[in-house]
């Protein structure tokens, strides 16, 4: 039997990311990006192998843009596709895993905008667009939140009237699931533990940030909580702050709700720290010429990150290793160095050598002799999610989308 086919589609608001995987294959055959959606700029760029292209998506309409990809797979995939996998960013208490596509699960995905307003809404763009193409095979929605359902409630609840859970949903839902389970699974591999095994304790740093407590292959705390804001400090999200903010810039600058959650979702984090950007690599590279405000957002970036982790650890028995996965914790030495520093009480230390980032960045242990593991594992959300829908459809565990009291 030929090796199955995924089509994995990342839909946002103004972007669509897709990639064509070979089941059990590390790469992807094609993979692109259609980006600068709903703007006259919008482009859709991709590579298979060598051989890369781009093209002008004009009317910036989403449907456009996968119009644009479907040639593409045909050209590429060579075989007919079993499944697409789609990421979704909210699940809320609705979907515990993976989930193959009905009509009620889609309704369970509106259900859930108000919980993520900004996400689910494109989510379902692309959910519906690819479902029209490519009608007669099973799509397969992927949830953000699903990986940390196994959340006890002394991890998940706010200390806030019950109704407000009970009727309204409000308790921490945790991000980046299907980054955290990848990179765990994938640490132990890498020490040679069956997979599925171990304490770990991971951190996605990218754009977004979260830490995770995974104790073989459950999520059972992370920093991210009823959205993607609480937690971390991030590119441009604040992570944490003190509740009573909202209230304080409210009476003290007139600011209303709208104002205050565009401002700590864009404009905080990293950017507001520095003054002067948002990306990483910007300012560890203004830091290392005496930039105060880079070199502030670094040292509160790196404090705030082991603090996060260091209370996490309490959810674990023991602690296998810590593992460094996104575009910051894949590449960036500085910060891991400076994160781990702060962590002596897990006698955690870095080996320097070992830290620096080789060339192709493998997988690789970067602990000092004596510490628990340090690993920084590339993250990979497609194969993630196109592993999880050939998973379900081979269990075929197709349940009724359980209704919320
Ligand atoms: P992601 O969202 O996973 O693509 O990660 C984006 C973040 O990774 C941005 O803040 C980048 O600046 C950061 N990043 C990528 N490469 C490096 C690097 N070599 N050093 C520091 N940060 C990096």
């Amino acid at each position: 039997m030929s090796k199955r086919l995924v089509l994995v589609i990342n839909c946002g608001s103004s972007s669509i990311k897709f990639a064509l995987r070979v089941e059990g294959e590390p790469s992807p055959i094609l993979s692109g990006l259609a980006e600068r959606l709903t703007t006259p700029e919008g482009v859709l760029r991709w590579r298979a192998g060598n051989e890369r292209d781009e093209m002008k998506i004009a009317d910036g309409l989403h449907s456009t843009a996968v119009a644009g990809i479907l040639p593409l797979i045909d050209r590429f995939a060579k075989r007919p596709l079993t499944a697409v996998g789609h990421r979704v960013v909210h699940g809320g208490e609705h979907f515990t895993g993976a989930y193959v596509l009905d009509a009620n699960a889609v309704r369970a995905i509106e259900e859930s905008i108000p919980l993520a307003p900004l996400h689910n809404p494109a989510n379902l763009i692309g959910i519906r667009e690819a479902m029209a193409v490519f009608s007669k095979i099973p799509h397969v929605a992927i949830f953000d939140t699903a990986f940390h359902q196994t959340m006890p409630p002394h991890a998940y609840r706010y200390a806030v009237p019950e109704v407000l859970y009970s009727k309204y949903g409000v308790r921490r839902y945790g991000f980046h699931g299907t980054s955290h389970h990848f990179v765990a699974n994938e640490a132990s591999r890498l020490l040679g533990m069956d997979v599925g095994q171990g304490a770990w304790l991971t951190a996605h740093l990218g754009n977004g940030c979260s830490t995770c407590a995974v104790l073989n292959g459950k999520s059972l705390d992370t920093s991210m909580g009823m959205t993607p804001l609480e937690g971390v400090v991030m590119g441009t999200r604040s992570g944490d702050v003190d509740p009573n903010l909202p209230a304080y810039l409210s009476r003290t600058l007139g600011w209303d709700l709208a104002k205050t959650d565009y401002v700590l979702n864009h404009e905080s984090g990293l950017l507001g720290l520095s003054g002067l950007s948002n990306d990483m690599r910007t300012l560890v590279a203004a830091r290392s010429e005496g930039h105060a405000g880079a070199t502030l957002a670094i040292d509160v970036y790196c404090y705030r990150l082991a603090r996060s982790l260091a209370g996490l650890a309490v959810a674990l028995p023991r602690l296998d290793g810590l593992v460094f996965t996104g575009g910051i914790g894949e590449n960036s030495p500085l910060i891991r160095e400076m994160t781990v520093g702060h962590l002596q009480i897990l006698g955690l230390a870095i080996a320097p050598e070992r830290n620096l980032t080789p060339p192709g960045n493998p997988a690789r242990e970067i602990q000092a002799a004596g510490s628990p593991a340090i690993l920084v594992i590339p993250t990979d959300e497609e194969r993630q999610i196109a592993e999880e829908s050939l998973a379900l459809l081979d269990f075929d565990r197709i349940q009724p989308v359980p209704e919320r009291d």
